[in-house]
């Protein structure tokens, strides 16, 4: 197979590139190639002018004013809401809440849902790919209710042990809290099943998709999830911002985590009620601009297509799966490219991957090292830390190209 017929059916590249005004520079004198873009993705013209669109023809706070601008805020946070729901598959705009990030959201869900249902003798299960977000939060919770926590490990090619799932799994089995795809690995998990076993327990399912929402297509019904946490920033969208997608009778449930404005029904200096959902979980003043502009991230996923996304950051991993191939002392972490998002993370016997990351950079290439927010996982694998590739619907085979060449260079000198 020649390179030119490796290119991706129905995505045009070039196309989406000139979208990105970031990805046309240089740095240290060479052209970037941003190959980081598991931490955060770069924003198209369109997520661009819909931020500056909204601070400069109708910001204000919303849900409070009366007036115009409010008004209008208002009306688009609600509309973001709505183009959340239908890129989530949710039924109801009421299972959509606006939170921080993905970790804002699974602290609600630990917080929230995990002091009031767990207790002393309860399992939460998680797996060993976990980012810290996904487990920090319920160790939290762990040491507040007594509950314990389990992890599913993870076979050495970096798939979860699906076959060991059913004898973690009992009636003490409160919660199964996994991701859908490893920020590290890129793995991207058998979500429905792991949700179908669970359940049959009684367990309550709550899936970290801040790295399949940017990259597969997903279905919170298809896949029957109890709770969905996302991050805006790694799709496309505006720091700062993220959904929590709960099934409503759960968070109707569930009381509130934060509390103070827009929460409530009524208060009085005794107590208060909580509002109706989803602003029961929505304390305070929200990220206004980046919520609404999150609207414009998801139309420009949707415009392409996840399916081909995924298709073209496979094709991208295979690329330099196939490159990396012959380098001595190169070991990639996790499964091969077709079971996987496009990331791509290695060790190479002897070098830091921080003297990696930094090396590589002075030929503009970026990329991250480190542990990635996944000790437990490196820790698995008798390593502290990693290098990283990832990859995004504007990468090319070129990048590719010159990733890897730019790391046989730094190599030459490190290893
Ligand atoms: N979960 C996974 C799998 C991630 O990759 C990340 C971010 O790297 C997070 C959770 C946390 O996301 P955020 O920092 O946006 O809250």
């Amino acid at each position: 197979m020649t390179v030119a017929s490796q290119q991706t059916e129905n995505l045009d590249v070039d196309a989406i590139r000139a979208d990105f005004p970031i990805l046309h520079q240089t740095v240290h004198g060479k052209p970037l190639v941003y190959l980081d873009n598991a931490a955060s993705s770069q924003k198209p013209r369109q997520v661009i002018d819909a931020l500056r669109e909204v601070d400069e023809r109708y910001y204000a706070n919303v849900h409070r004013g009366g007036h115009q601008l409010s008004n209008e805020a208002t009306s688009m946070y609600e509309e973001s809401r709505e183009a959340a729901r239908r890129f989530l598959g949710a039924k109801s705009n009421k299972e959509v809440i606006f939170t921080y990030g993905t970790t804002s959201s699974i602290n609600t869900v630990a917080h929230a849902w995990g002091v009031a249902n767990l207790a002393a003798g309860d399992e939460i299960l998680v797996s060993e790919m976990e980012h810290h977000s996904n487990l920090v939060p319920w160790q939290q919770v762990a040491a507040r209710t007594g509950a314990k926590i389990k992890a599913l490990p993870i076979t050495p090619d970096g798939l979860l042990a699906m076959d060991e799932l059913p004898a973690m799994l009992s009636e003490r089995t409160k919660i199964v809290a996994v991701t859908a795809a490893s920020n590290v690995l890129g793995t991207i998990n058998p979500v429905e099943k792991i949700i179908r076993q669970a359940h049959a327990v009684g367990a309550v399912v709550s899936v970290d998709a801040a790295q399949a929402a940017p990259h597969k297509p997903i279905n919170v019904v298809e896949w029957g999830a109890d709770f969905v946490a996302l991050s805006a920033h790694k799709m496309l969208g505006p720091s700062g911002v993220g959904i929590l997608y709960g099934k409503q009778e759960l968070l109707d449930a569930m009381p509130p985590f934060l509390g103070g404005g827009s929460m409530i029904n009524t208060v009085t200096i005794e107590g208060f009620t909580p509002a109706m959902l989803p602003a029961k979980f929505e304390a305070g003043t929200p990220p206004i601009t980046a919520a609404i502009a999150l609207k414009a991230a998801i139309e420009y996923l949707e415009n392409i297509g996840l399916a081909n996304i995924l298709a073209h950051e496979q094709m991208l991993a295979e690329y330099a799966h196939q490159l990396m191939a012959d380098i001595p002392g190169l070991k990639i972490l996790g499964p091969d490219p077709q079971q996987k998002a496009g990331i791509v993370s290695f060790t190479v016997n002897g070098v830091s991957p921080n003297d990696i990351g930094m090396m590589i950079d002075t030929a503009g290439v970026a990329i991250r090292a480190g542990h990635h927010c996944a000790m437990p996982l490196h820790a698995k694998y008798g390593i502290s830390s990693s290098a990283r590739a990832s990859f995004y619907v504007y990468n090319t085979r070129e990048e590719v190209e010159t990733f890897v060449a730019a790391l046989r260079k730094v190599l030459a000198i490190l290893a």
